[in-house]
């Protein structure tokens, strides 16, 4: 290289994970294989899934997963250490997802039936999501993370604008739709309440959606209670679906204080 064509760095982004089925950093790869672009962009440095790199110099900090030990928390400290922009990478990250059902239970039943006579052997505590741990700084919500948004987000990131995640209901997108409301054919459905950006896409097919992608930062409680007993059903009908992936919001990590 001469002196005076000095090359502008690439942004160095890293991928991590903690307790998750790894979906995300799957749809990540998925769709990295349409979005060549993205990889010219940036220069990856860790990412376990996909490529033998573990460097710890990065900028962007894609993490996936729950933390659901204290040697976790270690861990994730230092990936927030190093990160100028910590990623919150799909809804293990964001919410505590299914990790969190765990914490609705008695902590010592839970470890019985997983470990069973090697119970003590195994560190585990009450899941949770990153922001119950340090500061997470953007989220890619969803079990699994949506591929399109996934590059929308990066893109954001790299012009430093916050990344355009939605905060307004399923509902809307379903109405977008035209689809038969869920409730109209004795479904149930977190609609009103979930965060949009999937384009309703269980409604779509005929399922209620469960609120994968958490819930909407100020929900309409009351109207959500209103479609309820419209319905015929109650608060407690609906907590089943409200669960799957909002455990934590709902109880903390319980009895695993
Ligand atoms: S959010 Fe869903 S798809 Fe992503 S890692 Fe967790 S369980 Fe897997
Ligand atoms: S409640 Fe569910 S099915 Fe009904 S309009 Fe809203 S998202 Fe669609
Ligand atoms: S409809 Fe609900 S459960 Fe289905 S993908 Fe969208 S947010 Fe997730």
């Amino acid at each position: 290289m001469t002196a005076g064509s000095k090359k502008q760095e690439k942004p160095k982004v890293a991928f991590f994970d903690f307790a998750s089925c790894e979906g995300c950093q799957l749809t990540v790869v998925d769709s990295l294989q349409t979005h060549l672009d993205l990889l010219d962009a940036v220069e990856i440095v860790n990412f376990r899934e996909a490529a033998t790199l573990n460097g710890w110099d990065f900028d962007i900090a894609f993490v996936e997963g729950s933390i659901t030990r204290p040697h976790d928390e270690e861990r994730l400290r230092r990936i927030r250490e190093q990160a100028k922009v910590l990623v919150a990478l799909g809804a293990c990250a964001d919410t505590g997802c299914v990790n969190a059902l765990k914490n609705l239970l008695p902590p010592e039943e839970v470890r019985r039936y997983v470990y069973g006579e090697h119970a003590d052997w195994y560190e585990t505590y009450g899941a949770r999501p990153l922001s119950a741990v340090v500061k997470v700084d953007a989220v890619i919500p969803g079990c699994p993370i949506d591929r399109e948004e996934f590059v929308e987000v990066v893109k954001a990131l790299l012009v430093g604008k916050r990344p355009p995640i939605p905060d307004y209901p399923v509902c809307v997108e379903c109405k977008l739709k035209g689809n038969v409301c869920i409730f109209h054919v004795g479904g149930i459905c977190m609609g009103p309440v979930a965060r949009a950006g999937c384009g309703a896409i269980c409604p779509t097919y005929g399922d209620g959606c469960e609120g994968c992608r958490g819930i909407i930062p100020h929900p309409n409680e009351n109207a959500m209670k209103e479609v309820l007993d419209e319905a015929g059903l109650s608060v407690d009908d609906m907590m089943h679906y409200f669960r799957m992936f909002n455990a934590y919001r709902e109880v903390g990590v319980g009895q695993w204080e």
